[in-house]
């Protein structure tokens, strides 16, 4: 079997010109969606996920504020700058990108986010919306993973999932989402025994480990939907390049669907953060949904 290739770019193109569709709408209310991003240091990798964020955004018709401090900011400059930003009418979104340098806390930082401006869904009050089922901000890249999903498996009811990895970012926040679709959930994690077992039980597999290839193709189950999260830089010949935590040529030999990594899950990410930022300018004026 070769599997049908689940293309992310195409999928999120498609979802970016929905929301630039709804946010011209939302112009001509005299609504301007913002989203302002807080990078502090100097990380190559996350100067390019910070510059991408703000192309992509105003690519789609929302203002985008960069602020880029020193890796030697204190953390106190840190949470002033996000309350300023939570105080902003400009500013719909807020994200803080990760990592943050190791003199920061993380959890302090996001915990001063302002729910409603909370477009990474990271705050306890959205993850703890998602868990009791209320509506609130979901993390994108577990949101663009279920949207990659739905496009080759529109009735998720009944399926086994396993997720491989339990972080907050991606692995419990996708768990959930499955979940509230009807799927029997597992979550596997470091500690998991006998992961290629348990991985070839699922119907929908989703790897979120950070671990090179780390599913092989005895992982997958013949006709099973592959979902790779993974982002992993390796050297290959002297060169570096990207790839994700799935075999590829070994699974899709065996699943259904698959995502390339990169150009699978990735592009989602960045639709679904300019899908959060709509939502959070709509709902902190009182207006309904746009129906992205
Ligand atoms: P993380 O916080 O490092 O979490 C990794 C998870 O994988 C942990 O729960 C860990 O288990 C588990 N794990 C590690 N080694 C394992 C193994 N050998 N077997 C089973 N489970 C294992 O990573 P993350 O933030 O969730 O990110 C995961 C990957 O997705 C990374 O490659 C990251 O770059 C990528 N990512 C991509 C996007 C995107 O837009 N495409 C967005 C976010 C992240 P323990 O909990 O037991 O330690």
């Amino acid at each position: 079997m070769t599997a049908l290739l689940i293309d992310g770019k195409k999928i999120a193109g498609e979802l970016r010109a929905r929301i630039a569709d709804a946010v011209s709408a939302m112009h001509g209310r005299g609504v301007s969606p913002g989203l302002a991003v807080v990078l502090v240091g100097d990380d190559p990798a996350s100067d390019v996920y910070v510059r991408n964020k703000g192309k992509a955004a105003e690519a789609a018709g929302i203002r985008s504020f960069e602020h880029r401090l020193p890796a030697a900011t204190p953390e106190a400059d840190v949470v002033a700058l996000v309350r300023r930003l939570n105080a902003d009418e400009a500013v719909d979104g807020v994200l803080v990108q990760m990592p943050l340098p190791a003199h920061i806390s993380a959890a302090r930082v996001i915990g001063e986010i302002a729910p409603a401006k909370d477009v990474d869904g990271l705050t306890s009050v959205n993850a703890g919306r998602l868990l009791l089922g209320e509506t609130g901000l979901v993390p994108c890249t577990p949101q663009g993973s279920i949207i990659l999903i739905k496009s080759v498996l529109p009735r998720l009811e009944g399926k086994n999932a396993v997720v491989l990895g339990r972080s907050i970012l991606v692995g419990k926040p996708l768990a959930l989402l499955l979940l509230a679709e009807n799927c029997t959930v597992t979550i596997a994690h470091s500690k998991t025994r006998d992961l290629a077992a348990l991985c070839r039980s699922a119907d929908i597999l989703c790897a979120a480990v950070g671990r090179p290839r780390l599913v092989a193709g005895d992982f997958v189950k013949e006709g099973a939907v592959v979902i790779d999260v993974g982002i992993n830089r390796v050297e290959d010949g002297g060169k570096a390049r990207l790839v994700g935590d799935v075999d590829f040529e070994a699974a899709s030999s065996r699943a259904g669907a698959i995502t390339p990594a990169p150009g699978g899950v990735g592009p989602m990410t960045i639709a679904c953060l300019l899908r959060n930022t709509v939502l959070a300018a709509a709902r902190r004026r009182g207006l309904p949904d746009p129906n992205l």
